[in-house]
């Protein structure tokens, strides 16, 4: 019986898997059991932004195994204390808590929102249509997607969605007692879609109007793949919160809760916690992964590549007018919408041995390693190119 017949028998059948094998991961390639070579343009769906078996992860990994894997949060932790240092450097903010996943940061998130919220008279919880911060019911509570939250009613009360990128809609749903907005800067697995800078200027103001707590999801945008370190950045926003997950353990389990001033009393011994939540040696490969974005201008890399890339798919958008609605996206985080499902790209592309994701049933999604060079770039445009002819 092969490995997917076994699937089939014994797994609730939750994820669609792709029909490959995969033996190993070299670099920005994946390299299946019949040894055919795939350059990964989605990179474990922006966690792997070192490519596969990049030696210093390796080499944080195994020392830090050697010394510990597990302690507890009895005990301290020095990987933690030292991820922390580059995630407070980086966001300016005081306060980290380290979580396992990006569903459990969002969670934390929500919490520490609704703790600030409980002695100021503010409890409701806003997020945006077409959002995703995950599977738990924390975080469905303030998605509106029905293929997520169907059936696993009800959710938390006084939290609510709002229509993305529409100020009158936001400035409607905002009053007093709101306590927390959650914003994914662009909107990775809703289809890559950035918010407008008047939007995010309508968020701004609202924040110092009504004194409500800005919670930025940058679990797939965050860690420099956009070009800067956190997608907030761009639009100038100033989150009070910042949800991170997927790079920052070099593709071991870990999420972050960032917290800033306004927040950095807010928890208290025993208020929040988890077993696992910083795992040292998931520690260890993110402080690696950072260093290495740091020391090797990776974000530089990011924007300049994503430029390449971007730029690439604009042509292609110019030549096949009927197939491609629009481009959008920032730094090496970028999609193809397009005039039609994108899953017969996706396998079309993959016969030409480069893999990528779609999306919001019509968007191409692009989140490659940050390390992609030039030559993997022209591959995919021309590879596309290919595709969208044999489409024509
Ligand atoms: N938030 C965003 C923006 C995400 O992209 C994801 C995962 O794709 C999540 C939250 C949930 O993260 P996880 O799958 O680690 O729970």
């Amino acid at each position: 019986m092969s490995l997917h017949d076994q699937e089939a028998l014994r797994f609730f059948p939750t994820y669609k898997r792709l029909p490959l094998e995969i033996a190993r991961g070299e670099g920005v390639h994946l390299i299946a059991a019949d040894g055919t070579r795939y350059l990964d343009m989605f990179a474990g769906l922006a966690v792997n932004d070192l490519g596969y078996g990049h030696a210093k992860v390796l080499d944080a990994i195994r020392e830090q195994s050697q010394r510990y894997i597990h302690l507890s949060n009895y005990f301290l932790q020095e990987p933690q204390i030292r991820l922390a240092e580059v995630l407070c450097r980086q966001s300016g903010f005081p306060r980290v808590f380290f979580a396992n996943s990006g569903t459990e940061a969002i969670e934390g998130a929500l919490k520490i929102a609704r703790k600030w919220g409980s002695t100021r008279g503010k409890k409701s919880l806003l997020g945006f249509s077409n959002a995703f911060h995950g599977r738990t019911m924390g975080a469905l509570s303030i998605m509106d997607k029905q293929k997520y939250r169907e059936g696993f009613e009800p959710f938390l009360e006084h939290c609510r969605s709002i229509s993305f990128n529409e100020p009158g809609a936001l400035r409607g749903a905002v009053d007093a007692g709101t306590a927390a907005v959650v914003l994914e800067c662009i909107q990775g697995e809703g289809g890559v879609r950035p918010v407008t800078q008047e939007f995010a200027d309508t968020i701004g103001d609202l924040q110092k109007q009504f004194g409500f707590l800005l919670i930025a999801d940058e679990i797939q945008s965050g860690a420099g793949r956009t070009g800067t370190f956190f997608a907030f950045q761009h639009f100038g926003l100033r989150p009070d919160i910042v949800t991170m997950a997927k790079p920052i353990g070099g593709g071991l389990p870990l999420g972050a809760i960032l917290g800033g001033p306004a927040v950095k009393d807010v928890l208290q011994p025993g208020m929040h916690g988890t077993t696992f939540g910083g795992n040292p040696v998931a520690c260890a490969a993110g402080i690696a992964v950072l260093t290495e974005i740091e020391e090797r201008g990776l974000m530089k890399n990011a924007e300049k590549m994503g430029g390449a890339l971007k730029s690439g798919f604009e042509t292609l958008m110019k030549e096949f007018p009927s197939l491609i609605r629009e481009v959008r996206g920032k730094g090496l985080m970028l999609g193809i919408d397009l005039q039609r499902d994108g899953d017969p790209v996706v396998d079309a592309m993959r016969e030409r041995r480069i893999l990528i994701n779609c999306t919001d049933r019509t968007v191409l999604r692009f989140l490659p390693p940050l390390i992609i060079g030039r030559e993997h770039v022209d591959q995919t445009i021309a590879a596309l190119r290919d595709v969208f002819r044999s489409l024509r």
